[in-house]
């Protein structure tokens, strides 16, 4: 399989002397869906922003197997779609058209494609119809969404998603879980939501003060209570209830487990 991000030793301070990324080795295939979880401050949201030069930390970063410094960094940041948390950050145009075409329209695409573009990425979050609405006016789970289009519309080969599932209702969050499950290619979802990572993830890893703590399978880390514990994660819903009901051996994968006879009954 391709190697699609690879980092080497990745340190990062904050201007103000925070020191965010202590040294992360870190290699993502094509089409995996990986988990980045890790308490608040881990440095999550850090590591995103080096996956298409928004950061810059000492170490190595290549992306599609090309270092990214220099003249890579414009065509990386085309193929690396960054998802803010906050998706005031990531709209700020008049319309749903405008911020969808704006990575389309930077790339130099011709007018005719930027349509093209726009109404794809509109199609494949299924919001068509909200083209010439206005960013802000839109519900929170509109516009996390629409930010997903924003970088969809660039094609992009590699998605980093900050948060993706906070702070949506119920239905929205569904909805977001359904659109991970329908776009094929290689995610890397910084999150809380232990839920949503059983059911899209089957690796992850587990960040704390900068550093990777664990790396492996989602059926692994997160039926590992006690190494969840240590830096202030809880596992699933589904794996404190096995536990409640008396169930040993969790450390199975939760889909097999679902199908296991003694489960259903
Ligand atoms: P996470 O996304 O896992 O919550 P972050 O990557 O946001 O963690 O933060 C990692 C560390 O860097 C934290 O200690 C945080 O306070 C610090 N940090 C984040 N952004 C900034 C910033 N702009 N300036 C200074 N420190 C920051
Ligand atoms: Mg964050």
């Amino acid at each position: 399989m391709r190697k699609v991000i690879e980092i080497k030793n990745l340190e990062y301070t904050y201007p103000d002397g925070t020191k965010a990324l202590n040294g992360v080795d870190l290699e993502v295939f094509e089409g995996e869906s990986v988990a980045l979880i890790g308490p608040n401050g881990a440095g999550k949201s850090t590591l995103l922003l080096h996956l298409n030069g928004i950061l810059n930390g000492n170490g190595s970063v290549k992306i599609l197997g090309r270092d990214l410094m220099g003249k890579n960094i414009r065509e990386i940041r085309n193929k690396v779609g960054i998802v803010f948390q906050d998706p005031d950050n990531q709209l700020f145009s008049p319309t749903v058209f405008d911020d969808v075409a704006f990575g389309p329209i930077n790339m130099g695409c011709s007018q005719k494609m930027v349509k093209e573009k726009v109404k794809d990425a509109l199609s494949q979050i299924k919001m068509e119809e909200y083209k010439d609405r206005c960013p802000h006016h839109l519900s929170f789970g509109e516009k996390k969404r629409i930010s997903l289009a924003t970088v969809l519309s660039m094609n992009p080969e590699i998605l980093a998603l900050d948060e993706p599932t906070s702070n949506l209702d119920p239905v929205s969050r569904r909805n977001m879980i359904r659109l991970f499950h329908e776009l094929k290619l290689t995610k890397v979802i910084a999150t809380h939501d232990m839920e949503m990572v059983s059911e899209v993830c089957k690796r992850a890893i587990l960040l704390s003060q900068g550093r990777i703590v664990a790396d492996g399978k989602v059926s692994e880390i997160l039926t590992n209570e006690e190494l969840l514990k240590s830096h202030g994660l809880d596992p699933p819903p589904l794996v404190r209830f096995l536990k409640q009901m008396g169930y040993k051996d969790i450390s199975l994968s939760l889909k097999e487990m679902i199908g296991r006879k003694e489960f259903i009954r």
